[in-house]
Order: C-alpha cells, then structure tokens, then sequence
C-alpha cells in the first residue's frame, strides 16, 4: 500500500504536471506503456475538467489523491468550483456546456472507457470529485 495527496492551482500547466505525477508514483506497479498512457490521458481529462469547468478561468485549487493497493491504483481528483447540475446528462458521450470552445464532450467517457472504474460526485455550486481505478496486468514486484 502507498498513498499521496497533492495540491495545485487550476493553472493549464499543471495538466502535464499532474499526470506526470500520477505516472511516476505508479510506475513500482510495472504498468505497461498502454496502461500508464491510459491513467495519464483520464488524468489529464479530468484536471481539464476542473480549469475549464469548475473554475473556468478563475483560480482554485484542484486535489489529487492517489492510492496503490496490490496491483490496483486509485485515483481522486476534485476541485471546489462551480458543479455540475445534471450528472448523468453530463456523463453522455457528446454532451458538453462549452460548445462553442472547441471541446468535444467526450472527457468523461474516455476516462470511463480508459479505467477500470469511475464515478462522479457533484454538488452544484460547491465542486466536482471523480474517482478512477485502474487494475494493472503486472502487479508490483515487491510486496508491500
Ligand atoms: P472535452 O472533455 O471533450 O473537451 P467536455 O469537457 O465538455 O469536452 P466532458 O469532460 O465529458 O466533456 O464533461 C462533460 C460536461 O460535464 C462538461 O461540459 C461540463 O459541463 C461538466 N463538467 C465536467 N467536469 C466538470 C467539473 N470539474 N466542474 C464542473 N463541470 C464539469
Ligand atoms: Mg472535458
């Protein structure tokens, strides 16, 4: 078992930062390059998420938690913006509320498609968490 917790501004910098984080504190589970390209891409897609959608342009900060158990990773990532009203519409494929911004609607079913497992909690008004585990093929070669 291994766990960190970290904290950083809703900055578009930070995107790269936090899934390169997420990568080198699950590389002692032998993720293949498929494996650890997957998290990294549901990572990137969710902190997205919390810069564009939750705090959209204003500054706060987004928390990420990451827990190893066995081969499994667990991840949370949650920001205190602005909230979803409608979960389960958001979760459509497609569905977005920045069409004109170029985006495609499609964060949230790749990380679905990508992990394991992921659910959203949401209360509008005071911020979004999503939680993703991936379950690596390999396993840690150490015990512990
Ligand atoms: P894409 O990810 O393809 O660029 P998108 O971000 O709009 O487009 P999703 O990531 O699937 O698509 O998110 C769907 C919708 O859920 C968003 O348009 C937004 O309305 C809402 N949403 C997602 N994450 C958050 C968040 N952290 N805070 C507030 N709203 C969010
Ligand atoms: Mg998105």
């Amino acid at each position: 078992m291994n766990e960190m917790t970290m904290r950083f501004l809703s900055r578009s910098e930070n995107e790269v930062f936090a899934r390169n984080a997420v990568a080198a504190f699950a590389l002692p589970l032998n993720p293949t390059l498929d494996e650890l390209s997957d998290v990294k891409t549901a990572v990137s897609e969710a902190v997205t998420n919390c810069i564009v959608h939750g705090y959209r342009g204003k500054t706060g900060w987004i928390t990420l938690s990451c827990r190893t158990e066995g081969n499994r990773l667990h991840i949370e990532i949650s920001d205190d913006g602005a909230g979803i009203e409608d979960v389960r519409k958001a979760l459509e494929p497609f569905f977005t509320t920045l069409g004109s911004e170029e985006r495609s609607g499609m964060g949230f079913t790749i990380m679905q498609s990508f992990m394991d497992e992921f659910s959203v909690d949401s209360v509008a008004g005071k911020g979004t968490k999503v939680t993703m585990c991936k379950n690596f093929a390999a396993g840690a070669s150490d015990a512990g």
